[in-house]
């Protein structure tokens, strides 16, 4: 078996992991890069393989670094299935087609401004491209084995990181190796804790959070703290949010807040259709999450749904003190790019980042305090306070990693720590081998190993 790292390695976006056995192949996850343009224009760059050759993809969950290149490969010519569990075909219904209406919208912005170097620019896929790949998935339940090419099982577990978000084991008769995805925290408030690993030959983990422990925070409090600090000074919260699953955690704290009297009853606005029909799904996939049919309907409930660009615009003619969650998480595009327009210049104001923030993106420029903040052409003063949610993170530190990787049955041949910025995949590494004694080993982009023999090719 041989084991390819075609991307989310040295970053945090565009994992690919190309797996090959017997004269077939497959890719765990299919996303798109993100952050620092060189990493986003190796989306354009040609496939390091033959799509038409390509058996299948196994998905670990539906964030767009994980899964938004599917269009594209389809498009490029592959023909097999798409594994993933229930929750994350429903999420990929409605994030590959908004990704596609951002990529068609960066087209026409860069042709009526004469951005790109390309006459017309075209987009990196299309609606269309977007609705044909939704046509090749496949779903599974967790722990049923299915064979997903000739010789090649996959297993699903619970990741316990986002609705549907699982780790996969891929085996052959001799080899196996189990890739984490995403792994969430053992104490979500909203998602079930990660299931044990797998036992396995070979461990592929995330390292995100690697060189970080997560503060031992109350993250209602945490977010009240915030909301109090903008509203006691009458100012808009701006929450660019990740429209699946960060938005609805907010909008459940937001509630709950609220009922008790412990923030200031404001006007609370969902600006994100995806986040909307998102929310609706929680009720749909009650076994994906711990929350009540009750939690569910407060969630939905809680904030007022923009739909419309209109509505949306409308928000930022307004003064007075409110909350506008809008998506996208990083401030990268979207909606909550006009609402960072009206409302960043103004001190009283608050843009309260919940989540990672990839280096390169305008949610990382803002926290590190940036003075503007390039929108749609334009530099924006940054005068906004510019604040952070730590303790909802939706991905395990680094404590939380090393944890759940020693529950595993056995202890692999070699781990691959992906997934992270240099430093946090290196701090994890070392401590893979100095406290648990464990081979490890940190992959290189396009690095190749032979998993047979246990050696970089
Ligand atoms: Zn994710």
């Amino acid at each position: 078996m041989k084991l390819t790292f075609l991307g989310a390695a040295g970053t945090v976006t565009g994992s690919r992991f190309l797996v090959e056995e017997g004269g077939h192949r497959i890719l765990v996850d299919c996303g798109l890069f993100q952050g620092y343009k060189q990493l986003r224009l190796r989306n354009w760059a040609p496939l390091q393989f033959d799509a038409h050759q390509l058996d299948a993809v196994v998905l670990t969950h539906a964030h767009i670094d994980h899964s938004g290149y599917l269009p594209l490969l389809c498009r490029l010519g592959f023909r097999g299935h798409i594994y993933c569990s229930h929750a994350t075909l429903e999420l990929c219904r409605i994030l590959l087609p908004d990704s596609a209406h951002l990529q068609e919208e960066d087209a026409r912005f860069a042709n009526a401004h004469g951005f790109s170097k390309h006459k017309p620019a075209l987009p990196l896929y299309t609606r269309k491209d977007a609705d044909e790949c939704l046509e090749r998935f496949t779903t599974v339940d967790m722990h049923q084995p299915v064979v997903v090419a000739k010789g090649l099982k996959a297993e699903f577990s619970r990741a316990g990181h986002l609705l549907g978000a699982t780790t996969v084991r891929i085996a052959s008769a001799e080899t196996s190796v189990l890739f984490s995805g995403d792994l969430g925290r053992p104490h979500d408030p909203i998602l079930h804790a990660p299931e044990p690993p797998l036992p396995a030959d070979y461990l592929v983990i995330e390292s995100t959070y690697g060189d970080r422990r997560h503060p031992v925070v109350d993250p209602e409090q945490e977010l009240a703290r915030w909301l109090r600090r903008a509203s006691d000074r009458g100012g808009v919260t701006v929450i660019p949010t990740f429209a699946v699953g960060r938005a609805q955690a907010l909008l459940l704290y937001i509630d709950r807040l609220k009922r008790r009297g412990e923030i200031a009853d404001l006007p609370v606005y969902l600006d994100s259709p995806m986040a909307v029909d998102a929310t609706l799904l929680y009720a749909q996939h009650r076994d994906d999450h711990k929350l009540s049919e009750e939690d569910c309907r407060r969630m939905c409930q809680a904030a007022t749904l923009v739909n419309t660009p209109e509505q949306s615009q409308a928000l930022d003619g307004r003064r007075e003190p409110m909350i506008i969650l809008s998506a996208s998480g990083m401030a990268s595009g979207g909606r909550v790019l006009h609402h960072l327009k009206a409302f960043v210049g103004d001190p009283k104001n608050l843009v309260l980042l919940a989540g990672f923030q990839a280096p390169g993106t305008r949610g990382a420029a803002m926290l590190r305090g940036a003075p503007t903040v390039r929108i749609h052409g334009m530099d924006f003063p940054v005068r906004a306070e510019v604040g952070q949610l730590e303790a909802s993170s939706a991905h395990a530190d680094a404590d939380e990693l090393l944890a759940w990787a020693k529950r595993g049955a056995r202890i692999p041949r070699n781990t691959f720590v992906i997934h992270g910025e240099p430093e946090a995949s290196e701090a994890l590494r070392f401590r893979f081998d100095h406290e648990l004694k464990w081979p490890v080993t940190v992959p290189e982009y396009r690095d190749t190993y032979d998993l047979d023999a246990n050696a970089l090719l």
